[in-house]
């Protein structure tokens, strides 16, 4: 045997039930704030954003949240995506470790966050919401929604960080082809958009700057309401189709992971595949070895602060407890323009706290060698995004090697990045540099995290 191995699972065995690890939480998630008062949000809080079931969801603590029939039909066209074997990778390696990895890369948008954007969209479509506002940084999750808003019949309006709207004109152009509306961000379409620019006119754009556009638009006006991507806890419930799978597929291999790896940009492919063994493990099950990989260039886990802190740059979103660099901060420009959040999903930081994961922050160069050297073993071009995951199974794979023990790896390979190519010529051409955000604007940053009156 010396091929990949594909394991897949029967249409029948998509997942009728997300899985919600509030449930099995030895300490409970700190609650988010209002920005006003600085005490818990109340649902009407958030009713302006979302529609109720979601916010239902955001605070659940019900282990299992039924997955709605016509979510499961949609899912049906991917899912329930393949989970591989990578054989050809250990040989190229020598590594007596098992590597397996779980492919998302086989949604229509390429990647893990149509698993959300399509139940976002039956939601706000059974609320009778006629137009969703939302910011995409890469392009992945602003194609997702549009894709999802095009099944549904429901308007899209993009905020794209500037420097992927300019580094990725084909992702506009996806989200145009789904009947989308793709506007770079700052822009001057908004307040929070117009203030950026006075300040800086060429401003690259940040995700926190792009979410406070989008949630401005969606706050002014009853028929429109506002999607996010990633970070939230109801976004990382949806993304447990991908763990719950992957813990079946598995099964049929006759294994179990040693050690999971995922990237993180707000935590939900990290979530999605990580929450179900988690939880497993959690309600007495095996332990596992979980390892977060993040960008050196905007390293919330390994270098942001716990602490309350705005999920946008102009802080009319509440206030959540999670890793930050401070909502003001700006990464540099690198490649995986998914991974450039200021922010970790409260849920991925709080695991932090407790000693359930492990971080690990890499340079773009190393990941891009790791994501050729996986092409031309496995023949999936991973995202940059997803190069992230892809070296850190590598360099687990390469331990197993030095210390001579043979460890089971799972690793979440999130999405292809047949439309990052230039991302790739640039490597290739010797282009790429490894950048460092910058101390004293991190410094700065952190510096200006929102003052907490004692509770
Ligand atoms: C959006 C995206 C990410 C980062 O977001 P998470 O919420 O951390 O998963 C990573 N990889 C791909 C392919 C993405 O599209």
């Amino acid at each position: 045997m010396s091929d990949s191995i594909k394991y897949l699972l029967d249409e029948s065995k998509i997942p009728k039930f997300w899985y919600n690890i509030a449930a099995d939480l030895p300490v409970p998630l700190p609650p988010a704030l209002h920005p006003g008062t600085q005490q818990p949000l109340g649902p009407d809080d958030l009713a302006p954003l979302f529609p109720l079931s979601l916010i239902q969801q955001e605070v659940s603590t019900e282990r299992e949240i039924e997955i709605p029939e016509p979510v499961r039909e949609i899912y049906r066209q991917w899912r329930p995506a393949p989970l591989f074997r990578a054989r050809r990778l250990e040989r190229v390696l020598d590594t007596p470790a098992k590597i397996y990895y779980k492919y998302e890369g086989v949604s229509p948008a390429g990647s893990h966050k149509p698993n959300t954007a399509v139940p976002q969209a039956f939601y706000n479509k059974e609320a009778g919401i006629k137009k969703l506002t939302t910011e995409t940084g890469a392009g992945q999750w602003g194609s997702s929604l549009a894709f999802a808003g095009a099944l549904f019949g429901i308007d899209v309006q993009v905020f794209m960080v500037r420097v992927s709207y300019d580094q990725k004109p084909y992702r506009r152009a996806l989200m145009e082809t789904y009947g989308a509306r793709c506007i770079a961000s700052p822009s001057n379409e908004t307040q929070s958009g117009r203030t950026i620019l006075a300040q800086r006119a060429d401003h690259p754009g940040s995700l926190g700057i792009a979410i406070s556009e989008a949630v401005e638009l969606a706050a002014q006006r009853d028929d429109t309401k506002y999607a996010l991507g990633s970070v939230l806890n109801h976004v990382l419930l949806h993304q447990t189709v991908v763990g719950i799978e992957a813990m079946q597929q598995m099964e049929m291999a006759g294994d179990y992971p040693d050690v999971i790896v995922a990237c993180t940009g707000g935590g939900s492919n990290f979530g999605g595949i990580v929450f179900p063994f988690l939880g497993a493990q959690l309600r007495g099950g095996k332990k596992v070895r979980i390892v977060a990989i993040e960008p050196s260039a905007c390293p919330s886990l390994t270098r942001g602060k716990y602490a309350y802190d705005f999920g946008d740059t102009a802080h009319l979103t509440p206030l959540t407890k999670m890793h930050t660099l401070g909502s003001t901060f700006t990464p540099p420009g690198f490649h995986a323009g998914g991974l450039r959040y200021h922010g970790m999903a409260p849920l991925v930081s709080h695991i932090k706290e407790l000693g359930l994961i492990e971080a690990r922050a890499y340079h773009q160069i190393a990941c891009f060698e790791a994501g050729v050297q996986f092409a031309r073993a496995e023949g999936i071009l991973p995202a940059p995004e997803a190069n992230h995951a892809v070296r850190g199974a590598i360099d687990e794979a390469l331990k197993c090697k030095q210390e001579g023990v043979s460890r089971t790896i799972l690793f979440n390979l999130c999405g292809h990045g047949h439309f990052d190519m230039q991302a790739y010529i640039d490597y290739f051409g010797g282009k790429l540099k490894d950048l460092d955000y910058d101390e004293s604007e991190l410094a700065m940053a952190l510096a200006g995290l929102p003052s907490m009156r004692a509770a």
